[in-house]
């Protein structure tokens, strides 16, 4: 199975659909963001950095993120693929991406662009604050976010438009049927190789 990046805003379903695909397929799966909350929750140098800027809804410096980002990609299984989950948020992040696959002989694969009405993501983000308590699931830092994924995200679409990686799912009103057609692409995708 080739690699996963799972793309979309704030709310999107990400970690959900990477759970489910990591599932069906028997890939792995990297959330950057799950990383990063147990770094904090460590108490690391890099911890202690992401802390206030995850509470402020800011991006980690792309510097921090890429550098162990290589090292948690070689602790994986090989050979299965890889789902990348809030990885690449940044155009150097997703250069940094490309050619540290390249250099392992890999390839980057699919791009899976989830998209849902910001309404909804608001919806569903203040009540995840209410079910998990993150920190960063407050209505402020909520904006934040949204506003760094239009301003330093959301370019990255056409970066992967570029790449011929793209493949976009609408939010159809149910997990069930976002499921169904990711997972009919990604069947396709593996009966051809
Ligand atoms: P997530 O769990 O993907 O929503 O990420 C939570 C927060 O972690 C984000 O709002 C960022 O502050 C930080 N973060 C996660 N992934 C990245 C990344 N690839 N680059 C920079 N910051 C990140």
């Amino acid at each position: 199975m080739k690699n996963i990046i799972i793309f979309g805003a704030p709310g999107s379903g990400k970690g959900t659909y990477s759970a489910e695909i990591k599932e069906r397929y028997g890939m792995s799966h990297i959330s950057t963001g799950e990383v990063l909350r147990a770094e904090i929750g460590r108490g690391t140098e890099l911890g202690k950095t992401a802390a206030a800027l995850i509470d402020k809804g800011q991006l980690v410096p792309d510097e921090l993120i890429i550098k162990i980002l290589a090292d948690i990609y070689d602790q994986q299984p090989m050979g299965r693929g890889v789902i990348f989950d809030g990885f690449p948020r940044t155009i150097p992040q997703a250069e940094a991406l490309k050619e540290m696959l390249a250099e392992r002989g890999h390839d980057m694969g699919y791009m899976i662009e989830l998209v849902v009405d910001e309404q909804t993501l608001m919806q569903r983000l203040l009540s995840r604050a209410a079910k998990e308590g993150r920190t960063d699931d407050n209505e402020d830092t909520i904006k934040a976010r949204f506003d760094v994924y239009h301003q330093q995200t959301e370019p990255l679409i056409k970066w992967f438009e570029k790449e011929g990686m793209r493949h976009t799912f609408h939010w159809e009103g149910s997990k069930e049927k976002m499921l169904e057609g990711i997972f009919d692409f990604l069947d396709r995708m593996r009966d051809n190789g």
